[in-house]
């Protein structure tokens, strides 16, 4: 149906591609499975996107907002172009897009690489349906109030009856100083952790006695990169040291596949939380976590953004939102490692088990699955 991307019982339900050679819109929506609910997934623009990844991210959304327990399925568009071209044409291809897509009422669409909140905005004036919108339309600015970060701190505190590190007192290190590093920064700092080493793009810096969240987070948001960081206390080195850093809790918050078979044996952390989507590929997953290294994956840590998301849909608030990422984050923390514990199984294939189980238990109900 799809080359790459063999279907099977859980989807996808609708893959529908648009045309309308006139602009230049060239784009898919892939409604992978909607038993939990009218799908949410974000709207992905860059020049090189296929239908294959458009499926690939509508599965992997399916999983993630099943395992946070959203009442939302999991769908995914891509608009092939480049993000960077001028604002009116791409008002033009998103509001296009967006009246290409008004009865597919069963997709609810967000920002991903490529469209942001403004690109929403066109969206919802056109068809009155999207997440992710400005606070001046009632959106909830999820990276400013740094939602996905705060869920990571929740996660953390919930590990502790597996992993035996306490917030307090526990040497951090953040590969990826953005949104999500950042935040999980100032949230675990409130409650003194102490972060040892963090890295941008730029390199790693690092001190065992703790570095000054507050004035990396000025750094970063004034446009600086650590590596022009001028502390006497302060050590440098490239980017992928804050990967090996001797540090209690390991943040992944930048790059896929960033733990790999090339670091695995260097990794001093004694607990992994995935703020990035897939940073270790599943081979070193599973390699470190028979060595005792307890992981937190992915589409449980980092749930924050879209759990918030569905806040604002079902036109909750701010202080909602929150409150219910932190609610929902640590009991499936908690759900998922004592099912991993119970079963001897990794998290990651404990987290996949209750995903799948909650969407069979959706199907079920549904008429037609
Ligand atoms: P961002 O662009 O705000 O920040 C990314 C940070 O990573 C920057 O500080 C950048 O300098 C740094 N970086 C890039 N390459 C690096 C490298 N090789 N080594 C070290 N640092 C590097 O992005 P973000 O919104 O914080 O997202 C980070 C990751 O988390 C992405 O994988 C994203 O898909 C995922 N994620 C984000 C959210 C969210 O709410 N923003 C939610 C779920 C998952």
């Amino acid at each position: 149906m799809i080359p790459g991307f063999e279907g099977d019982k859980f989807g996808p339900e609708k893959i529908v591609q648009i045309r309308k050679p006139a602009i230049g819109l060239e784009a898919a929506v892939v409604i992978d499975n909607c038993a939990t609910g009218p799908s949410i997934g974000g709207i992905r623009m860059a020049p090189d996107v296929t239908l294959e990844e458009c499926a690939r991210l509508a599965r992997a959304m399916t999983w993630k907002n099943a395992a946070a327990g959203l009442p939302h399925g999991g769908g995914k568009a891509v608009i092939k172009a480049d993000p960077s071209m001028p604002d009116t044409e791409k008002a033009q291809l998103i509001r296009s897009f967006a009246q290409s897509i008004a009865s597919l009422e069963d997709y609810i669409p967000g920002p991903d690489m490529g469209t942001n909140e403004i690109a929403m905005a066109w969206i919802i004036d056109e068809i009155g349906r999207a997440v992710g919108l400005p606070a001046v339309m009632g959106g909830i600015p999820l990276d400013e109030i740094g939602v996905t970060g705060y869920g990571l701190k929740r996660a953390i505190e919930a590990a502790e009856p597996f992993s035996g590190i306490p917030i307090n007192g526990a040497r951090l290190s953040i590969q990826g100083f953005g949104a999500v590093g950042k935040h999980a920064a100032r949230f675990l700092a409130q409650d003194n952790a102490i972060l040892v080493a963090a890295s941008d793009s730029s390199g790693t810096i690092s001190n065992t006695l703790g570095l000054d969240v507050e004035a990396l987070c000025r750094l970063k948001e004034a446009g600086g990169k650590f590596c022009d960081l001028a502390d006497a206390d302060v050590s440098k080195g490239p980017p992928e040291e804050a990967i090996i850093a001797d540090c209690d809790i390991l943040i992944p918050a930048a790059r896929p596949d960033v733990i790999n078979a090339r670091n695995e044996s260097a990794i001093r952390a004694k607990m992994i939380v995935e703020g990035a989507n897939i940073p270790a590929t599943l081979e070193t997953e599973i390699a470190l976590s028979k060595l005792g290294v307890l992981i937190i994956p992915d589409f449980i840590a980092n749930a924050g953004g879209v759990i918030c998301a569905s806040v604002e849909y079902h036109g909750g608030t701010e202080n909602q939102a929150i409150s219910v990422v932190g609610d929902k984050i640590a009991r499936n923390v908690r759900t998922v490692l004592e099912r991993a514990q119970a079963a001897s199984i990794i998290p990651r294939e404990a987290a996949a088990e209750l995903a799948h189980e909650r969407v069979e238990q959706a199907m079920s109900i549904r008429r037609f699955g």
